[in-house]
């Protein structure tokens, strides 16, 4: 027989979004459950963020220490058993939970361990408990890793983003199948402790959403680390002999120890009982509205809204949520100045919209660009890098950016300001920029800004 509870929120799914919010309702005086069927936290402390960039941190320090030492390839993959220790000890307490859990029942929020769907209007059951929730329920139940339809990959033993942090010792050779954000930053990696790396792209370069001086700057900087990146790939066929994968791309056959498959996420809806509130459960993403609804009495946050992929976007929506369910002032969420950054060396940090965006969404655009390498803190760190400005000439305000280069995603905060706030670019022009910052080279970008618009 089911056990019926009455609460004032369920929280499906916690996500970085979902366990925030769910605290900080408890926190306002409601009765609230959170439920999740794994981890409380969701995929950035345990598979995401936190690990991978521990990751990209400890192969910075490798790779200027096998620069020096000439250590080979053989010890530098020796050494990866301390990052191993480290992500498994302190990153995530060995995939456990326990304080992320005490944290959320401190805060007075209830936690339900299982899998939950919607079986109607504000009901949620949970492992055969109902919860009616009064005010209404949140759903945060992020994505699953997902493989392309290559013919033989669904019987290989291939690894995903949570095999790759898991891993305790590296292979000799990794492919890495897909070039975005996560395939990048682990190629980089695992190639500075001693892998032999290739990464296969469908597109004509990496890191394909983003502008292409990006994907150009840190495929040339693979090129020099040794990392071959297949572009424009066509993979037919994937196989396991037991020991070594092969993979079929552009008519050649491509060897590895380990297949990394990096190619995207597949949003959890299809098993949480959309059908139940007359919404439909093979949607690729949730429909929200500016304030998280996807309907009365159902709210929708993080990866599923696809807003955006972040850690960053979660929290940010799930603040947009819990003032809505509050009651409390009107704060509509707004996603102009969306940041993103690709943790690889040199760091990608970009704002809005590429140049291309601007262009298809009809804008008189004018861009601005330098190169890092002219400026007195590039020389004097010898970095590669540039900033990018993307203006609406109309408007006179910038509508996106990229900073790439060494911190890329630090000088980029200035950058979100300005897209954000709509700071008019005659005004950025009027400011002072520290001497010699990397991000000094905003003020030689705005400078090029100044070009008249090419029609
Ligand atoms: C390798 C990697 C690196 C990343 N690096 C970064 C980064 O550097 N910066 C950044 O901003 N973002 C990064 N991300 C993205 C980031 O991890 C996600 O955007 C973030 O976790 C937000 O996701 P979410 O809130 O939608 O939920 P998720 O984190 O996906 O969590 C969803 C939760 O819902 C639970 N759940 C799902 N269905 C059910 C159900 N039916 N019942 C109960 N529970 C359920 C799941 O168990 C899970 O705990 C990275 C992602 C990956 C994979």
């Amino acid at each position: 027989m089911t056990q019926a509870h009455e609460v004032d929120v369920v929280v499906l799914g916690l996500g970085p979004g979902g366990e925030s919010l769910a605290a900080e309702l408890a926190g306002s005086g409601l009765d609230v459950v959170g439920v999740d069927r794994r981890l409380v936290g969701g995929e950035c402390p345990y598979y995401g963020c936190i690990p991978t960039k521990m990751m990209v941190r400890a192969s910075e320090i490798a790779a200027r220490g096998r620069a020096g030492s000439g250590a080979t390839a053989a010890e530098a993959r020796r050494s990866w058993a301390d990052v191993a220790r480290r992500i498994s000890e302190e990153a995530t307490t060995g995939w456990d939970d326990r304080a992320a859990v005490d944290r959320l029942e401190a805060s007075g929020a209830r936690f339900a361990r299982g899998h939950g769907r919607l079986v109607g209007p504000r009901t949620v059951e949970v492992e055969g408990t109902t919860y009616r929730a009064r005010r209404g329920v949140v759903l945060n139940t992020g994505t699953e890793p997902t493989a392309p339809p290559i013919d033989g990959l669904d019987a290989t033993p291939y690894w995903t983003n949570r095999d790759a942090v898991r891993a305790e010792e590296l292979p000799e050779s990794l492919v890495v199948l897909g070039g975005g954000a996560i395939g990048a930053e682990l190629a980089q990696v695992f190639a500075r402790f001693g892998v032999r790396v290739t990464v296969v792209e469908n597109a004509p370069r990496i890191l394909a959403v983003e502008e292409p001086e990006a994907g150009d700057l840190v495929g040339d900087v693979f090129a020099r680390e040794g990392i071959e990146v297949v572009t424009d790939a066509d993979t037919k066929r994937v196989s396991h002999d037991g020991r070594h994968f092969t993979l079929e791309v552009n008519g050649s056959r491509l060897h590895a120890d380990r297949l990394l498959v990096s190619t995207g996420r597949r949003a959890n809806l299809a098993d949480v009982g959309l059908d139940s509130v007359g919404l439909d459960p093979s949607a690729r993403f949730l429909e929200v509205d500016e304030h998280m609804r996807a309907q009365d009495g159902l709210w929708a946050i993080g990866d599923i809204t696809g807003k955006g992929a972040f850690t960053h976007v979660s929290m940010y929506q799930a603040a947009v949520a819990a003032a809505d369910i509050r009651g409390a002032a009107d704060r509509a969420a707004d996603y102009r100045a969306v940041p993103r950054v690709t943790f690889t060396d040199p760091e990608v940090g970009a704002v809005g919209m590429t140049e291309r965006q601007a262009r298809e969404a009809g804008l008189r655009v004018r861009v601005g660009r330098t190169d890092l390498a002219a400026s007195t803190r590039g020389w004097i760190h010898g970095a590669e890098g540039f900033v990018k400005l993307v203006e609406d000439a109309d408007r006179g305000v910038l509508v996106g950016a990229t900073s790439a280069g060494p911190a890329g995603g630090e000088v980029l905060s200035m950058l979100v300001t300005a897209v954000h706030a709509e700071v008019p670019t005659e005004r950025l022009r009027t400011m002072m920029y520290a001497y010699p910052t990397f991000h000094r080279a905003v003020e030689s970008a705005l400078t090029d800004l100044g070009r008249p618009v090419e029609d």
